[in-house]
């Protein structure tokens, strides 16, 4: 049995910051000499970006990616000063001076957002830094062709914006024999030829292992920094980051024909032994995964057995004789024998849904060196 260190904590969530670390060098090095930026929205995928982001900082990375406002906010006091913060969702009416004062660069995905910057920089007698987001086919976020001609006309880039980069996003950059890749790549090339010579970025982790003419200047992994591969199913040089463990309450022996759980959905017909274990969907277990799914006590494979509770789960023991599994023992969710990606895929998801949902109870172990 392993201790842990937030006495009484039901769960572990180990991060380890070395194997993060080895990943962002890792795609550095890959897709040099592009530069890497690293995207950290949503917490840093779960993982806690104040940890996470001055990790990358200290590995020498210095461009930020998160998705709103709020997160730069909290991010600009742990960053180095030469750091750049980019919000790719930009600006929402109201939030120019508080983007401005924090000296965050919004990602302007569309006129509207490009208007109100300038006329923000104009009431601050200043150009102001920003990122321009061009739609290459995905239809998400970005100005369209058309609205370039607008934006040519309307605005003198030279004389109103600090134009740092140009960017686009892949809709399918983790399937590399995806068409739309090829398609999504001349597109940007074709409408980035029209707009000042900037630095510019297309590749998020699918993209930073596709060819290299998807690299351009800054690449914008995600993902693979947080240990999923960039190309599902396809071999990765990428390490996992995360393992999830948590501890058996109790185990009780159920009679043949006894139901357990909510709807009594699970009832084996000959007698079994069931662990209950205090993680349930609060805590970002997906509900899915009720009477799929398992989790792992050494080398035993201990399915999921009725359905997930709001703060408990119940798992079918049985396959390991009696007296083995005792109360306070650690069984795993995420590691070694559960990668991320499987319990996505028993879940019906993604890794990303599985690490942004990770819940605020565990204790939360940093491995740093
Ligand atoms: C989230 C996001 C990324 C990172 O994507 P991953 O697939 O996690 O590497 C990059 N660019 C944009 C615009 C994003 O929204």
């Amino acid at each position: 049995m392993q201790d842990i260190s937030n006495e009484g904590a039901a769960a572990r969530l180990t991060i380890d910051l070395r194997a993060l670390c080895a990943n962002y060098r890792t795609i550095a090095r890959h897709v040099a000499p592009a530069r890497a930026a690293a995207v950290v929205k949503a917490d840093a995928y779960g993982l806690g970006a104040a940890r996470v982001a001055p990790a990358l900082a200290a590995e020498g990375c210095r461009d930020f990616f998160v998705a709103h406002l709020s997160e730069a906010a909290a991010l600009r006091p742990l960053l180095p000063a030469d750091a750049r913060l980019f919000i790719l969702n930009g600006l929402l009416p109201g939030g120019e001076s508080a983007c401005a004062a924090l000296g965050a660069i919004p990602v302007l995905n569309g006129l509207e957002q490009v208007r109100a910057w300038v006329a923000c920089g104009k009431a601050l007698g200043r150009r102001l830094p920003a990122v321009l987001q061009v739609d290459s086919g995905m239809s998400r976020l970005g100005l369209a062709p058309e609205d370039i001609d607008t934006l040519l006309a309307e605005i003198d880039m030279a004389r109103d914006l600090d134009l740092q980069l140009v960017m686009s996003h892949l809709a399918c950059g983790d399937e590399p024999e995806n068409g739309a890749n090829p398609d999504q790549l001349a597109r940007f090339e074709a409408l980035t030829a029209r707009l000042p010579p900037v630095p510019r970025s297309l590749a998020n982790s699918g993209g930073c292992f596709l060819t290299p003419g998807f690299h351009f200047d800054l690449v914008r992994p995600g993902i693979a920094l947080y240990g999923a591969a960039p190309h599902p199913g396809h071999p990765s040089p990428i390490q996992p980051v995360v393992r999830l463990e948590a501890r058996i309450i109790q185990v009780r022996t159920i009679p043949a024909g006894q139901g357990v759980g909510y709807g009594l959905t699970y009832a084996p017909d000959k007698p079994a032994r069931i662990a209950t274990i205090g993680v349930g969907y609060a805590d970002g277990w997906p509900r899915h995964l009720s009477n799929k799914g398992a989790a792992w006590f050494g080398d035993t494979r201990l399915p999921i057995a009725g359905r997930v509770s709001m703060d408990s789960m119940t798992l079918d023991v049985s396959a390991l004789s009696d007296g083995t599994l005792h109360y306070g023992d650690m069984v795993e969710l995420i590691g070694p024998h559960q990668p991320l990606e499987v319990v996505a895929a028993d879940a019906g998801t993604i890794p990303y849904e599985i690490l942004t949902s990770l819940g605020r109870r565990y204790a939360r172990v940093w491995i740093t060196e």
